[in-house]
């Protein structure tokens, strides 16, 4: 099955992503917990594609050892998944992005990706502001092209639509949600 992949700092709001994408409350675990997923969680949607949560990183009581860890998971999806058509970056439209989703984001280019990034929790800034933080994003990833940006929200379902129009097209499957 096609599938894309969703890679973010831990509690950055992927669970939340996710769930809001496919009208769930609890299909991917939230919790206000930061560094809980250590696996990755693919999730088979009508039997179509797969949404593949990708341990979040970033969580700063995680030893050396469980960082490499983190890698080697990763890596090894990565080699192995014929049929990965994006890896998707979350980010939190509030903050800068840091040096580790520099790293993803220079990682996920050099896989020959795409590129794409969601700027979730948008409904906690004012609209007037969403272009300026668009903008520090957009810097800080040396992303060239800002429409591969996306203001999201997953509490207020901002741009649910225009996501899924996206990727059916990336996966290629028929619209019917
Ligand atoms: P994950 O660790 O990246 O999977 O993050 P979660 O999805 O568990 O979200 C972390 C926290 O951010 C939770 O308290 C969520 O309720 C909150 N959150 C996630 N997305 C949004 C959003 O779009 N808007 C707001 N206001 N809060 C959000």
């Amino acid at each position: 099955l096609p599938e894309i992949a969703f890679a973010g700092r831990s509690n950055v709001g992927k669970s939340s992503f996710i769930n809001s994408m496919l009208n769930r409350n609890n299909l991917a675990r939230t919790s206000g917990k930061p560094g809980k997923t250590r696996t990755i969680n693919f999730y088979i949607i009508n039997d179509e594609f797969r949404f593949v949560d990708l341990p979040g990183y970033g969580y700063a009581q995680v030893s050396k050892a469980e960082k490499d860890k983190w890698g080697k998971i990763i890596e090894e999806y990565l080699i192995t998944r014929k049929n990965l058509k994006e890896i998707v970056l979350i980010v939190d439209i509030r903050h800068e992005p840091t040096s580790q989703d520099l790293i993803m984001y220079q990682w996920i280019r050099s896989y020959g990706f795409t590129g794409y990034v969601i700027a979730t929790k948008v409904d906690k800034i004012s609209k007037a502001n969403w272009q300026k933080n668009i903008k520090i994003i957009r810097n800080k990833l040396d992303i060239k092209d800002t429409n591969l940006i996306i203001p999201y929200s997953a509490s207020k379902k901002i741009n649910v639509e225009y996501v899924w129009d996206g990727f059916t097209s990336i996966l290629g499957i028929e619209k019917d949600q």
